[in-house]
């Protein structure tokens, strides 16, 4: 099995697009209301697309109309990781894939979104692939 936190960034260079490694490796950010996913409705399994390791589910998704998919849970705890994230002057919590560590965006806490978790995984499309599949409720 590959380790990916071993990949080093000209690997990852070589398998990403110029656009998903900057995302992904480089902790960036698609702008707002463009990616693929933002307001897909599509049932099925969100993964990472670095590494393909299934991060969320159509079943969390829902509409925050912020322009980047978001989830109110990920798929289990254990498929990513939270680091606090000090840049740009604000104190966010990232939220890395843990099978490859890439970043994938931020969560959000109490913002009264009507979920049952009152969390938003704010993601960026560009991180991940849909595959569209039943998902049990
Ligand atoms: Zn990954």
């Amino acid at each position: 099995m590959t380790d990916f936190k071993l990949i080093a960034d000209e690997e990852w260079k070589k398998r990403l697009t110029p656009e998903e490694f900057y995302v992904l490796r480089q902790a960036g950010t698609e702008p707002p209301h463009v990616g693929e996913y933002t307001n897909t409705t599509t049932e099925g399994v969100y993964s990472c697309r670095a590494c393909g390791a299934e991060l969320f589910r159509s079943t969390e998704k829902f509409e925050s109309h912020c322009g980047w998919p978001s989830f109110f849970s990920p798929l289990a705890g254990d498929k990513i990781v939270e680091h606090t994230d000090t840049s740009h002057g604000m104190v966010r919590t990232e939220v890395r894939c843990a099978n490859c560590n890439s970043h994938l965006g931020h969560v959000f806490e109490g913002e009264g979104y009507d979920t049952p978790t009152d969390l938003r995984y704010c993601i960026n499309s560009i991180c991940l692939n849909l595959e569209e599949k039943p998902v049990e409720k």
